[in-house]
């Protein structure tokens, strides 16, 4: 098969958080993350990522700054396909000021999320902190490689949504978006921090009434993956959107797991 024009790459399965929201498959499927792809299997599937012609790669995992060899893998990336759009997504535990530069050097452009503020240890499953993401952010917009961020909204940050918002445009993100947490991976076990639609519009609209922070931001409106056919029917009838329109995942987006399988979409399986 081919490789669609957008395709991430899950370099590994491995985390040092524990997410509650986490929509990774293998919490579910743990086959799906085994046996992981070395350095030469990585850069083989970029090999074919070039023969057919993918226009922009996202490299992320589980946390893909856990692995040793990953600007091994970018660098070969960046030599076959040198006009790619390269980015990496990170929970941006270890990022450092010389990592950016290292990425900006590279023109690897960098994502995150913020999860939370006052919930941020709860919604990382970690003893955390936010401050120490903020300061990543702040100090790679002074280095004028700004950082992308996403949040995933549930029970327990939605009340403090327009404040994690408010806070990352302050701190310099380059782009927000917001989307409420999705049933699959580790979520899947964690209903009980799924909200409702008319709560995920009550946080639009205290987002939109936020000042202009001139950082544009953009809304996933999506609650379940309604691809996946292993979906428990109830499940399915309380979070699918009736006005659902047939998503584009496998067209032009596809997702290279930790064992180089092919899924068209991070929530998806493999067909
Ligand atoms: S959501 Fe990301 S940071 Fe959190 S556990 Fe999953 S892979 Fe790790």
């Amino acid at each position: 098969m081919r490789y669609p024009r957008h395709t991430t790459l899950e370099l590994t399965a491995k985390c040092n958080f524990r997410c509650p929201y986490c929509y990774c498959v293998w919490h579910e499927y743990p086959a799906l993350a085994k046996p992981e792809l070395n350095t030469d299997g990585w850069k083989a599937v970029i090999d074919k990522c070039a023969e057919d012609g993918v226009e922009d790669i996202l490299f992320t995992g589980g946390e893909a700054l856990l692995r040793d060899d990953l600007f091994a893998i970018i660098d070969h990336a960046r030599r076959a396909m040198p006009k790619c759009q390269l980015s990496l997504f990170t929970n941006a535990s270890r990022l450092t000021e010389p990592l950016i530069a290292k990425f900006k050097r590279r023109r690897v452009s960098l994502a995150t999320s913020l999860q939370g503020l006052r919930t941020y240890g709860e919604m990382t499953g970690t003893r955390r902190s936010y401050r120490h993401l903020l300061a990543v952010l702040a100090r790679a917009a002074e280095m004028k490689w700004p950082i992308a961020v996403s949040m995933t909204i549930t029970r327990a940050n939605m009340e403090e949504a327009a404040d994690m918002f408010a806070a990352a445009a302050l701190s310099g993100a380059k782009s927000i978006q917001l989307g409420p947490m999705m049933l699959g991976g580790r979520a899947a076990a964690r209903n009980d921090l799924m909200i409702t639609r008319e709560e995920w519009a009550a946080v639009k609209e205290r987002i939109r009434a936020l000042p202009d922070g001139r950082v544009p931001y953009t809304f996933c409106d999506e609650f379940i993956c309604e691809c996946r056919a292993d979906t428990p029917r109830d499940l399915l009838a309380k979070w699918a959107d009736p006005s659902h329109k047939p998503c584009p995942a496998g067209k032009s987006f596809g997702v290279i797991g930790p064992n180089g399988l092919y899924r068209t979409c991070l929530h998806s399986l493999p067909r």
